[in-house]
């Protein structure tokens, strides 16, 4: 049975359901626009008669044309208002299931009504076609609608017409709806492969850019990604003139680490200090690892003395990790910069400058370019 009707792959099947709703709500959109045109169009030529389109042989036709209007002219104007309620949203949904009934009410009705003078069923194949072919992801509804759709036009037919009239009809109107199922069905197929090809490059493309922007060690943003996102947020800070502060960090006497108790561990500490950076940094900050025992953080909108606090509480955290590992002594080093309106490369040498203070005042320690040093170590 599941190779009779197109189905996307699990993994898929939430994503295509939405870009199903999003397309099918464009094209009810679309389709209501043209029947009010085409219903808008026929029922004006219609009042022409005068009073004429009230006459009881009239007004079927100006009955349709009239609901055609109003129902069209309502999903005009109101139906994406409701999908965007949350409460509306199933009346929404309602009215978007129950769409291609009201279009294939509409082509039975026509192709009912005009089979005695010429056109035949040409309303039924036209507009049967067409909603086959372009809702997405309703191909079992689409199934039922049009053989609905076909069984009462036959019954219409039948009653309304002479052997003669509705033998032909009922055999197109059957080769129609035979000819609509089936090229539904590929076409919905096709999508399905589209969308399923387009999807697993986005992913993949979404991986390789997040990997493209990765230190692979410490899972924190690489130099070059940092880098980007600092130029980025400098000029934004110095559109809304706001504060950026930038911390430089390096860990005290790494190379001696390495050598005592291995690289293995060495990486070990570089993954634990990240953790113990990123404890201290808000959602809108950024962290990265610029080279071996180097990281930069990015403090957005934060002033000098905010800053040296922060770089403070990383500092303690990383120096907590001693209680863990009693043997190494584990610390940190930090320099901070504050942006004064000079380009990202200057305030990254200003913090280094900073950095090369506090080491040169004994690691363990905070300092900043921009006045005393913090209060801590
Ligand atoms: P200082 O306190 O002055 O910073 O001295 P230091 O020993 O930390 O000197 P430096 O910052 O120059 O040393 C960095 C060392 O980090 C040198 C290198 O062996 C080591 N390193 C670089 N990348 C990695 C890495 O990915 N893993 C490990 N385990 N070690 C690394
Ligand atoms: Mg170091």
């Amino acid at each position: 049975m599941s190779s009779l009707f197109p189905r996307t792959k699990p993994a898929f099947q939430a994503e295509y359901e939405m870009s199903c709703n999003t397309h099918n709500l464009k094209y009810v959109m679309y389709f209501s626009m043209l029947a009010c045109l085409v219903f808008g169009i026929h029922l004006i030529h219609h009042f022409r008669l005068g009073f004429g389109a009230l006459n009881p042989e009239m007004i079927p036709y100006t009955l349709l044309y009239g609901f055609a209007i109003i129902y069209s002219a309502f999903n005009i104007l109101f139906l994406s208002k409701l999908r965007n309620l949350p409460a509306l949203e199933p009346v929404a949904s309602f009215i978007e299931f129950t769409f291609p009934f009201f279009m294939a009410a509409l082509a039975v009705l026509l192709s009912g009504l005009s089979a005695n003078f010429g056109l035949g069923v040409t309303p039924f194949a036209i507009i049967m076609m067409v909603i086959s072919f372009t809702l997405q992801g309703q191909f079992k509804l689409m199934c039922c609608v049009v053989a609905l759709a076909f069984w009462t036009l036959a019954i219409v037919l039948v009653f309304t017409t002479g052997p003669e009239v509705y033998s032909p009809l009922i055999a197109i109107s059957f080769i129609t709806s035979v000819a609509c199922i089936v090229i539904a069905n590929l076409t919905e197929r096709m999508r399905i492969r589209q969308f399923e090809i387009l999807s697993e490059l986005n992913r993949n493309n979404r991986q390789l850019q997040m990997l493209s922007q990765q230190d692979h060690l410490s899972g924190l943003l690489n130099r070059r990604a940092i880098d980007q996102i600092l130029e980025r947020e400098l000029s934004r800070s110095e559109r809304f003139a706001h504060h950026l502060s930038l911390l430089m960090v390096d860990i005290d006497n790494f190379k001696h680490i390495n050598d005592a108790f291995g690289h293995v561990f060495g990486d070990q500490i570089i993954v634990e200090i990240a953790d113990a950076i990123k404890m201290h940094v808000r959602d809108v900050d950024y962290v990265g690892r610029i080279g071996g025992d180097e990281f930069l953080v990015i403090l957005v909108e934060t002033h000098h003395n905010d800053a040296l606090q922060v770089a403070d509480r990383m500092r303690n955290e990383v120096y907590k990790l001693n209680d863990k590992y009693k043997d190494c002594l584990v610390s940190i080093s930090v320099g901070h910069g504050i942006s004064e309106g000079e380009s990202h490369l200057a305030l990254i040498e200003k913090a280094d400058k900073a950095l090369y203070m506090a080491k040169n005042a004994g690691k363990n320690k905070v300092r900043s370019l921009f006045s005393t040093p913090a209060k801590a170590q």
